[in-house]
């Protein structure tokens, strides 16, 4: 990859997460934004028309991917920063007018290019800077050939128990969450 093409990158990645100290004109009537407290907090604020920009987390949506038969999880190698070249479990943010459910659909099929059924939620937790609030599903996938495509480099199965660790702490943690409760369900069987 060479520099200009690193350079645009980033500037993708941070224009979709532009945080509100960047926010230096209003998008209403373009005069100059300033700093005010409301509710509590400093935000974003003209003073011309009165447009406040309320900065909040982002909703975003990621998947496990359990495959029964092969006993694997679909993992993907991140294209961008941050962690650029990490495993994660694919996943993404939450188009206005899609629900939840839908993204994560959405997401493992453009990154992957496997469709999946959503069996059950994880959980909902947001990642350790509270800037994106990410709920976790497992799915299985039900039809699509595998390959990487839009945030992916790479797309992927790996066994459960010897996948390596995730780039992001939160998705490694719910991967420790998988493999226990597949350790106690494995106890189970077990005569
Ligand atoms: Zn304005």
């Amino acid at each position: 990859m060479s520099d200009s093409k690193e350079e645009q990158t980033n500037g993708f990645v941070q224009w979709r997460h532009a945080p509100a100290r960047l926010w230096l004109y209003c998008p209403l009537c373009r005069e100059s934004l300033s700093n005010q407290i409301w509710d509590g907090q400093e935000r974003r604020y003209c003073a011309h028309c009165g447009f406040v920009y309320w900065e909040r987390a982002l909703p975003a949506a990621a998947v496990l991917v359990f495959e029964p038969t092969r006993q694997e999880i679909l993992l993907v190698t991140r294209r961008y920063p941050p962690f650029a070249g990490g495993l994660t479990f694919p996943g993404g943010g939450i188009e206005i007018g899609e629900s939840v459910a839908q993204a994560a659909v959405r997401e493992v099929q453009e990154e992957t290019g496997v469709l999946v059924s959503l069996d059950h939620q994880f959980g909902t937790w947001s990642t350790p800077d509270n800037h994106t609030i990410i709920t976790f599903y497992q799915a299985h996938p039900i039809d699509g050939e595998i390959r990487a495509g839009s945030d992916a480099l790479e797309a992927g199965f790996y066994h459960w128990d010897n996948a390596p660790s995730l780039a992001f702490s939160l998705h490694d943690r719910v991967l420790q969450l998988f493999r226990a409760k597949m350790r106690m369900m494995n106890l189970g069987t077990q005569p």
